[in-house]
């Protein structure tokens, strides 16, 4: 009789506690859903910006739905017209092109939907609420700035031969990163101690659509076949990473990093696992590490902040403008990596495990 009533006790406790603990688990279900729209899953950066997200927002108590598009820009609208309808309050969007949502925003704004822009900003509307991203300029200077180093440009050295290349011209981001890059490589090209042999220089005549590989290797092809024979290139810009794969593939096609013909130095950006690899390998030469977790938190605290109508922190409100007003950005620092310090900011931080890069 006794151990029964013991069992009693224990039980009524246990639904106390249940109760308890599972109070403020339905209270914050209660916050809503938060769309977040993504633009492809074929870069490792996106999926673990998406994951981030998912896990910020869900510890802060919201519900989400993550949708990747595949880089297909309508696909990125359908999936955001269903978000809205769906009732989510806060849409967070990383754009594929970042001029073609107007209308969808409209919708939004009209329903009371907040908008964040996520990395990369929405150009063109005036339903963009805040910004979340890195300093975007910061990272073409510090692209630029390892080919520097890596050529010995500040210790006089050179002429060398440098071929450019930019990202997408439909993502704001590919013009901050290309003008970032060219305030520390004009000077040396104005001295001559940068020659571009193809003279293919400005965002219209380097860009990359969709940041596709594929478009840099056949270009980077094309460049060595009309301007590269004995002439020998020494450096090459690159945005990202998977441009900076393709740019790879192509030199060492023509025996670029073989028999006694050095590589040219390659910059990057994301220290995507592959290029990290090809860093340690000595191919590729650096990248720029963006810490995509820290961008979620960032996002959620913003998202958080909206929804619960406190002051949205952030720490720019001059550099973004998005064609129709100036979206208040919370800047993020990115950090330069090459084979020096790969283990201590990528490995020590535990954003990319040691045996991954085995
Ligand atoms: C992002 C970069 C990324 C590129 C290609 C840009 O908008 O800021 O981190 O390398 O898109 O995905």
């Amino acid at each position: 009789m006794k151990a029964r009533r013991t069992t009693l006790k224990a039980l009524a406790a246990a639904l106390v506690v249940g109760f308890a603990f599972t109070t403020p688990f339905a209270q914050a279900q209660d916050k809503g859903t938060v769309g977040i729209a993504m633009p492809t899953k074929s870069s490792t950066r996106w999926i673990n910006d998406g994951n981030s997200m998912v896990a910020a927002l869900q510890a802060k108590g919201y519900k989400t739905d993550l949708q990747y598009a595949d880089d297909d820009i309508p696909n990125q609208l359908a999936q955001i017209e269903n978000m809205i309808t769906k009732g989510v309050k806060v849409l967070v969007i990383a754009a594929i092109d970042g001029t073609t949502l107007s209308n969808a925003l409209q919708k939004a704004a009209d329903k009371g939907v907040k908008i964040l822009s996520y990395d990369r900003l929405i150009v063109g509307s005036k339903n963009v609420d805040y910004y979340a991203t890195f300093d975007n300029f910061q990272v073409g200077v510090l692209q630029a700035q390892s080919l520097e180093k890596a050529l010995g440009l500040k210790e006089g050295k050179g002429p060398f031969n440098i071929e450019l290349f930019g990202g997408s011209p439909d993502d704001n981001n590919a013009f901050f990163f290309y003008n970032g890059a060219m305030s520390v490589l004009q000077p040396y090209i104005d001295k001559g101690k940068l020659v571009v042999q193809s003279k293919q220089m400005g965002m219209n005549k380097v860009s990359t659509l969709r940041w596709d590989g594929a478009v840099a290797q056949a270009r980077m092809e094309n460049l060595l076949s009309a301007y590269y024979g004995k002439v020998k290139l020494n450096a090459v810009l690159s945005p990202y990473d998977g441009l900076s794969i393709g740019i790879l593939s192509a030199l060492k096609g023509v025996g670029y990093g073989s028999g006694g013909v050095p590589m040219p130095f390659v910059s990057g950006q994301d220290a995507e696992v592959p290029s990290v690899k090809s860093i340690i390998r000595g191919e590729q030469y650096s990248t720029v590490f963006k810490d995509t977790r820290e961008l979620a938190k960032v996002a959620a605290n913003m998202v958080d902040e909206m929804l619960s109508g406190k002051k949205v922190e952030v720490n720019d409100t001059k550099t973004y403008n998005n064609k129709i007003k100036i979206v208040p950005s919370y800047l993020l620092k990115p950090v330069s990596v090459d084979k020096s310090n790969y283990k201590q900011v990528l490995v020590d931080s535990g954003y990319i495990k040691e045996e991954q890069l085995k």
